[in-house]
């Protein structure tokens, strides 16, 4: 089915994933998909795959997404958001990269770490929408020189706050196409 609405506030758009003008003011972000809003399942299903480094399902849960995201018609570099390095080291993993990864090998796009996470942000669970902001600014930066159009990976879009601050980085860079892709929407 092809969705001709903003993903954000269901303006009619006619690009399928493409935001409306006032969403990409606003989050900066060009198109913005994700697989299904943020049930009670869907949030069950996540959080196994997060704390009990259940790969298989998160393969599987990428693999049915793909159905349904929206990508851009054009390459672009798949970026997924980093965490921070103590986080990590102590999640062994980033479960974004691995989705980034497993959409790498479907869709034969390149992969680009050019972005990092320099800062070790407090967890964003529990806090406000404007303290989630100000939680982070300035927390991502550029190690390399950024692709034009790149598409933002993440597991789950609550406020949008990281996903915003990452596209913020990238529009100082002057990167102008920049999606978001997540698994979840709150
Ligand atoms: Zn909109």
């Amino acid at each position: 089915m092809i969705k001709t609405d903003c993903s954000l506030c269901r303006k009619l758009i006619t690009i399928p994933g493409q935001l409306c003008q006032n969403c990409r003011r606003q989050t900066g972000l060009t198109g913005l998909s994700f697989y299904a809003k943020f049930s009670k399942p869907l949030r069950r299903a996540i959080h196994f795959i997060k704390y009990q480094n259940c790969w298989a399902a998160l393969d599987y849960l990428t693999n049915l997404a793909l159905v349904n995201w929206q990508l851009p018609h054009y390459e672009s570099a798949l970026v997924p958001i980093p965490l921070a390095k103590p986080k990590l080291r102590n999640r062994g993993y980033n479960q974004a990269e691995i989705i980034a990864r497993l959409l790498q090998q479907r869709l034969n796009w390149p992969m680009s770490s050019c972005l990092v996470r320099h800062r070790n942000t407090q967890s964003q669970v529990g806090l406000s929408k404007i303290e989630r902001q100000t939680n982070l600014i300035d927390c991502f930066s550029l190690v390399s020189l950024p692709p034009q159009s790149i598409i933002l990976i993440d597991d789950v879009y609550t406020t949008g706050s990281t996903l915003k601050e990452a596209a913020r980085t990238f529009r100082n860079a002057g990167v102008k196409k920049i999606w978001g892709l997540v698994l979840a929407k709150d």
